[in-house]
């Protein structure tokens, strides 16, 4: 046996624990395979897939016979089911696609067709007095439209923690703080020296997100080049709730989807994002100009809005390249796929993206067996249409900490934050403490408590990450599974 058949080779290498990442880990970890995910950040998700209008595209405006489109029709039925089944935050309260000029009124018809033809037969055009009716809090000078039934809001949080914390459970590892920095390859394996030690593999994934383009040059490839496109986006306070039903999404453009006015999971309204190219792919901060730019465009489309209060103000960097569907190669000679350039649909695509990306890779020769056992995940409620802990007496029977309120913006619990800080992915940070429990996210951004989170934390740290045992070989924090 070869030192690349050693007991620390896997079958397969992830890098990225975004969504999308973190959706293959999942699709996965329902096979006999030893996976392993390699991520830089601190956390899973931290990535563009924190950061985002969480919109759950139904994919009526994608390109017809794109992979974008396919992806995203596979996704929607797959999406749904899961998201019932482990609790994810999702809500569907449609979208109206809003036309405030003749030229965008022309492309009604178009888009409608569009839509069926990426298998969206609910929608419907929408006269100017049915665009009010349903709306009413619009502007004026909305002159028609398209009530887009399936689209939805999901919680960008808990959707690759789910997927992520799913794939834990049934065995795959998932390595933190473990950027991957070049690729050799070896007699049967990937020899991929990351930032703490070495890990072997015979297949490699590329789902790096905003570095894909970098991974795949690692791999020899120049196929594609990621050039950031900045998206920020303001949330506004609960109080703003009232003013819309459905998302109010804008007649798209080549470029980007435009500025849209959406509710979220959590009861917020979001107003964004804006579409700004950039060469730093790690511009993640807000600016004067954006804001006031969305400021503008949402007094014309929901005048109303733009007087309640912020709540708090973000930026994502969008994956976009030079080409304009997602950037996924297969190259079987190689044992490697590529899940690059994910641009605007990742979060809704992920579950697709992974069916695809599993298809793929059988059919370059990875045996595929299902494994025996597969055990689910439910997250926790946190979902403002969700039955919070908080206000579930059976559950505060049970376990009195989920009556014990720490975050009164959110209503989130002692009981919740500590379940938190333990299991397969526990929170390591004030962050990732907001995106598994909502703790901080709410009006007063945690100023009364960021303390008590802390403390929480402190009480409760993990301890620091395993050294290395010989040489500089990543030190695996838990048994690959063996069957
Ligand atoms: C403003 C904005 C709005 C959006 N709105 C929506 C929406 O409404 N609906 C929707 O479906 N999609 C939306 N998207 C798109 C969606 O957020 C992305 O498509 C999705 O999050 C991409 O996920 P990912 O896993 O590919 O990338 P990421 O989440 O960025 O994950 C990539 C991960 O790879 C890691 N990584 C990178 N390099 C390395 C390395 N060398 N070694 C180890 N790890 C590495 C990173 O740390 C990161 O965690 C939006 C995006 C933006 C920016």
């Amino acid at each position: 046996m070869g030192a690349a058949d050693g007991p620390h080779t896997y079958d397969v290498a992830i890098i990225g624990a975004g969504v999308v990442g973190a959706a293959i880990a999942r699709e996965l970890s329902t096979y006999e395979l030893r996976t392993v995910v390699l991520e830089a950040g601190h956390d899973v998700g931290t990535g563009t897939s924190k950061a985002n209008t969480a919109i759950r595209h139904t994919g009526f405006d994608a390109k017809p016979g794109s992979l974008e489109a396919a992806l995203l029709e596979r996704a929607y039925p797959l999406l749904s089911d899961y998201a019932a089944r482990t609790g994810i935050p999702l809500e569907t309260p449609g979208a109206l696609l809003v036309a405030w000029s003749s030229d965008q009124l022309a492309r009604i018809d178009a888009l409608r067709i569009q839509a069926r033809a990426n298998g969206c037969h609910d929608v419907q055009v929408v006269s100017t007095e049915g665009i009010y009716a349903a709306e009413p809090n619009l502007g004026p000078g909305a002159l028609g439209g398209l009530a887009v039934p399936g689209e939805g809001i999901v919680c960008p949080f808990t959707m690759p923690l789910a997927f992520a914390i799913e794939a834990v459970t049934n065995g795959v590892q998932i390595e933190l703080d473990t950027a991957v920095q070049s690729i050799e390859r070896g007699a049967g394996a990937y020899e991929l020296a990351t930032s703490r030690g070495r890990v072997r593999a015979r297949w490699v994934v590329n789902a790096a997100g905003l570095s894909s383009d970098l991974v795949d040059r690692m791999m020899g490839h120049e196929r594609f080049t990621i050039h950031p496109r900045r998206g920020q986006l303001i949330v506004f306070d609960k109080l703003a709730r009232p003013l819309v039903s459905s998302i109010l999404l804008p007649v798209p453009t080549p470029v980007s989807k435009g500025v849209l006015i959406a509710p979220t999971v959590f009861g917020n309204v979001l107003l964004g994002p804006t579409a700004e190219e950039l060469d730093d792919r790690t511009g993640t901060q807000t600016t004067r100009q954006g804001l006031d730019d969305l400021l503008a465009k949402g007094r014309t489309i929901l005048p109303a809005l733009v007087e309640e209060e912020v709540t708090a103000t973000y930026a994502g960097l969008r994956a976009a390249t030079e080409h304009s569907d997602y950037q996924i190669h297969c190259d079987p000679a190689q044992r490697y796929v590529c899940v690059g350039g994910i641009r605007s649909t990742g979060l809704s695509a992920a579950m697709g993206i992974a069916a695809h990306v599993a298809d793929l890779l059988q059919d370059a020769g990875l045996v595929l067996r299902r494994a025996a056992v597969h055990r689910e995940v439910r997250m926790r409620p946190i979902g403002e249409s969700q039955r919070r802990l908080f206000r579930d007496h059976d559950a505060i029977a049970a376990r009195p900490d989920y009556g014990e309120i720490v975050c009164f913006c959110e209503r989130v619990t002692r009981g919740e934050v500590l379940d938190a800080l333990v299991g397969p992915l526990p929170a390591r940070s004030t962050d990732g403490l907001r995106r598994r429990t909502r703790a901080g996210l709410g009006r007063c951004q945690g100023f009364y408590c960021s303390a008590t989170l802390s403390a929480l934390l402190n009480d409760r740290r993990e301890p620091p990450l395993a050294p290395s045992r010989h040489e500089d070989e990543l030190v695996v924090s838990q048994t690959p599974r063996t069957r």
